[in-house]
Parts: structure tokens; sequence; C-alpha cells
């Protein structure tokens, strides 16, 4: 495996690849990896000849008060890990070589962003969306795997590409979860012993608004009230319980369509979040 580290070696790869006809697959990561990380480099190795991960904690996206500083970082280990999985090359820019002067443009997302992590999160999307353009630019690839861990992550993504004509599929994968339940995340090792066990109430409680969906409820509160009980057994405060459109991320009276229910839950030094994208076609509307 390769390791890069300036934009300008990572574009002239890039651009030789393509020469040579090969597809490239792009994973955009902050590192610290995990078996989430993990399942999009194997997505990408199934559908191109070369693999290019970023490892790179983007200041942008993070608010003030939040965990720039102390996000984990290990990059023997995952040089170890994306190397195992069939990465080709590492793209591993410092935040100089990414935000070298003050920006002369500055993107602000418009839709998708007035609700769950964009209204906790004020500036962030603008912050993510940012570092993708610019990625986008560096990697040049053809397709762009992205976790749906991070499903607002992914509509907004999936409208930025459309408004910039980015020539990239962009190929969202599932949640990878540990045992009980848990979604993977970088930020489950800053949970105590006690919260991890907590933690398992998030993927229960979407579980449970699942198989209510299924049974025919059709009332996007009652929804949200059962997910608020199983959550409110939790020491970690709800930041949000949502039932909204997707990918429109718009609210809905009644539940006729494709909807994403999530969830978001702060812990003493981590924020979690969950989700479950409920389709059309898996509820029984008026059962
Ligand atoms: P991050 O390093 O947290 O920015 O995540 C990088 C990519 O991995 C994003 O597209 C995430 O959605 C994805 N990802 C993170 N956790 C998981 C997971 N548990 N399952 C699937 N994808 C994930």
């Amino acid at each position: 495996m390769k390791i890069i580290k300036t934009i300008n070696d990572m574009q002239s790869f890039s651009k030789q690849s393509m020469r040579s006809g090969q597809k490239i697959g792009f994973v955009p990561t902050m590192g610290y990896l995990h078996e989430g990380h993990i399942s999009l480099v194997g997505e990408a190795v199934k559908q191109n000849d070369c693999v290019i991960m970023s490892v790179f904690v983007n200041p942008l996206q993070f608010g003030p008060n939040e965990d720039f500083d102390r996000y984990p970082r290990d990059l023997k280990r995952d040089e170890e890990l994306a190397s195992q999985a069939g990465v080709d090359v590492l793209f591993y820019p410092d935040v100089t070589e990414m935000y070298p002067k003050e920006r002369t443009t500055k993107l602000t997302v418009q839709e998708r962003v007035n609700t769950l992590c964009g209204e906790s999160r004020p500036g962030h999307f603008d912050g993510v969306a940012t570092v993708v353009l610019k990625l986008l630019q560096i990697t040049l690839p053809d397709r762009a795997y992205f976790g749906m861990k991070d499903a607002q992550q992914v509509a907004v993504i999936k409208g930025l590409v459309d408004d910039f004509n980015v020539p990239v599929e962009i190929v969202p994968c599932p949640i990878i979860r540990e045992k009980d339940g848990l979604a993977k995340s970088s930020r489950n090792v800053y949970l105590t012993p006690t919260e991890r066990k907590e933690a398992i109430q998030l993927s229960r409680s979407l579980r449970a608004a699942s198989k209510a969906l299924s049974d025919g409820e059709i009332n996007p509160e009652r929804i949200k009230d059962i997910v608020s009980t199983y959550l409110s057994e939790t020491s970690g405060s709800i930041d949000y319980v949502e039932v909204l459109a997707y990918p429109a991320l718009e609210k809905v009276h009644v539940i006729t369509e494709d909807v994403i229910i999530a969830v978001a839950v702060q812990f003493s030094a981590a924020r979690l979040i969950d989700n479950i994208v409920a389709l059309k076609s898996e509820i029984a509307i008026g059962v």
C-alpha cells in the first residue's frame, strides 16, 4: 500500500490511473478504523481496480466545543487495517496541506441540514461538503463509498455532487454493528462500561420502531414515542428522535413514503447516532 501525503502527488497518481483505464473507488474517513470503514473498502475493492482511502480529521466540520482535539487517532493501526483490507493508496494529508490559506470561496449547504445533526451541529455539513468536494477533486474517483450510519451525510453529499455535476457515483453502504446491535463508531471508545451497556438501547429502539411500522403504525409521533421510551432508559440525554422523509429529510405527518428514523444521544464523553431507513415497500401502510 502506498502512502501519499500531498495533493499534487495524489492527483498525479489518480490521473495516471485514469489514463491507464483503471476505475478508482474512494473511501473518505477520519481514521481510527473499524469494521464499518473496512466494509466500505470491501465494496470498493469489489467494484474498482484501485482503492484510495483518505484519513483526515477535518477541523472544518467540528464546532468550537466539539471533540476535534481529542478525536481518536492511530495512523500505524490504520495503515495495517487499510492495507489488509485491500486499500491501494492511503491519502493522509495534514491540515495545512488541505487548508493552506484563508479560502476565497465558501460552501454553504442549503437543504437537508436544518434538522438532525445539522440542527444540533451548526456549520457541520458546510465543513463536510467542503472537505468531500476537495477530496473528490484530489482523488478523482469513479465511485465514492459512504456509510448509511451517517445517513444525513449521504443525503447532503448526493445533493452536492448533483449541484456541482461532480462525475462520481455515490455508493451508500449498510451500517455495520457490534454483535449486540450497537452501530460501530470510532467514538464508541469514549463510552464508560455502563454507558456501553446502555448504548444498545439505540438500536433496540430502532428495531422496535421498525416493527411498529411493519405492523401498520403510520403516525410518526407514535413511532417517536416508542423510540424515546427505549432511549430514556439510558443515562444519556436525547439530542433528537426524528421520523423524516428520506432523502429529502422533510417532516411527514403520515408515513406513506420512504422514511428515516434517526436518533442521537449524548453520553458523558461520546455523542452516538443511529438510524434505520424504512422503505415504502417494507411498510405495511394502514394494515
Ligand atoms: P468517519 O471516519 O466517522 O468519518 O466515517 C467514514 C465513513 O465510514 C463514513 O462514510 C461513515 O458513514 C462510515 N461509517 C462509519 N461507521 C460506520 C458503520 N458502523 N457502518 C458503516 N459505515 C460506517
